[in-house]
């Protein structure tokens, strides 16, 4: 974790003295959250296949949230009928869970989104394109451990996403997770294993709760003027990806492109290098991006930015149309070509506004 000059506060919540701990109790309270569940390990429970969504969702969570009381907003549950494990998620569950926030804007303060761990970080991502602009929090959250197990973190998870959901200064996508608030276009998930299962290598915590709910204004989205949703109608795309491996043959690159994607990302190492001794590899790379793919370097290293052209190696695939992710996550790039492919835009277009911010998802 590493900061960009933070400027640490402790209220977010208007009109409160950052000392009045019973006012921002009263605020908090008085706010209209809607939670989404769409699936996940906080909602699943242990069959004899493994873990599987559980039949009572909304009587365990009942159980583990009504003695909050005042603490923690009011929320109304939206649980999906099919829940889903994430990693079973396609573009068209992220334009579901978009959709629905979208159709229910203005009914609440703001929106919880429960959902699977292992694709949370697409999901928040491709959520931070289409409501771009928001002028009230999304927060995505969901836990390690079910919900109804022993040492499961979904109370400390959920209790946490909805008292930020309640919060006067989010404008924008973020995800809770553990005591980290993090940009939902710059998270990954770091950890199969720890609760704190999620970081954003590229960009600061947005806020930590620690005794205190800390904010790092600085790192915040301002409040736009107003809202600018991009919701495309379907994802129809094809985004495939290639990672680098020492010896890999061509081979494999040539089977993908063979599939003629209307985007791909190679996933390259360090800076944005690649092997460049065999000029077929570069060939095959102009012609790709000559034919209408959108050929997309990221690297293979979470932490630091792509440069295509910093060393020898690599400088050939600027030349082959190959346009640099600078700092965004796999994740990230992933769901912007999805959506810029979405929105319609070709090849040429997506190279040269690549890495133009629509979220915050990448430093200029
Ligand atoms: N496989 C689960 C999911 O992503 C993992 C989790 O939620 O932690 O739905």
């Amino acid at each position: 974790m590493w900061w960009t000059s933070p400027i640490w506060s402790r209220c977010a919540w208007r009109n409160c003295p950052t000392n009045d701990k019973q006012g921002i109790q009263r605020a908090i309270s008085r706010r209209h959250i809607a939670l989404i569940y769409a699936g996940g390990t906080v909602g699943m429970t242990k069959t004899a296949r493994g873990y599987a969504p559980m039949d009572n969702f909304d009587a365990a969570l009942a159980t583990l949230l009504d003695g909050q009381g005042e603490r923690l907003p009011r929320y109304t549950l939206h649980a999906y009928a099919d829940p889903i494990d994430s990693s079973n998620a396609t573009p068209a569950d992220w334009l579901r869970i978009g959709s629905d926030i979208a159709a229910r804007y203005h009914e609440y303060d703001g929106f919880v989104v429960l959902h699977g761990t292992d694709t949370m970080a697409y999901t928040a991502a491709a959520l931070s394109f289409m409501l771009q602009g928001l002028r009230k929090p999304v927060i995505v959250t969901g836990s390690q451990i079910p919900l109804d197990a022993a040492r499961s973190d979904a109370a400390r998870n959920l209790v946490g996403a909805l008292t930020l959901a309640a919060s006067d200064d989010i404008n924008e996508v973020a995800l809770f997770f553990d005591t980290r608030l993090l940009r939902g276009n710059r998270s990954t998930k770091a950890s199969a294993a720890r609760m704190a299962a999620f970081d954003s290598p590229n960009y600061p915590w947005l806020a930590e709760a620690g005794i205190d709910m800390m904010f790092n204004r600085g790192a915040l989205l301002p409040r736009p003027a107003r809202e600018a949703f991009a919701l495309p109608a379907a994802y129809p795309g094809m985004v495939l990806s290639l990672r680098f491996v020492p010896g890999m043959p061509l081979a494999a690159l040539q089977a993908l492109l063979a599939l003629r994607p209307d985007a791909l990302i190679l996933e390259c190492y360090g800076a944005g290098n690649a092997p460049d001794r065999d000029p077929v590899l570069l060939d095959l790379l102009a012609r790709a991006s000559a034919d209408g793919t959108a050929v997309v370097a990221c690297s293979q290293s979470p932490h630091g930015r792509v440069a295509i052209g910093t060393y020898a190696a690599g400088a050939g695939m600027g030349a082959a149309g190959v346009a640099g992710a600078a700092d965004m996550t796999f994740e990230a790039t992933y769901a912007k070509l999805h959506h810029l492919l979405a929105l319609g835009l070709d090849a040429a277009a997506i190279r040269d506004r690549f890495v133009v911010s629509l979220s915050g998802e990448v430093t200029a």
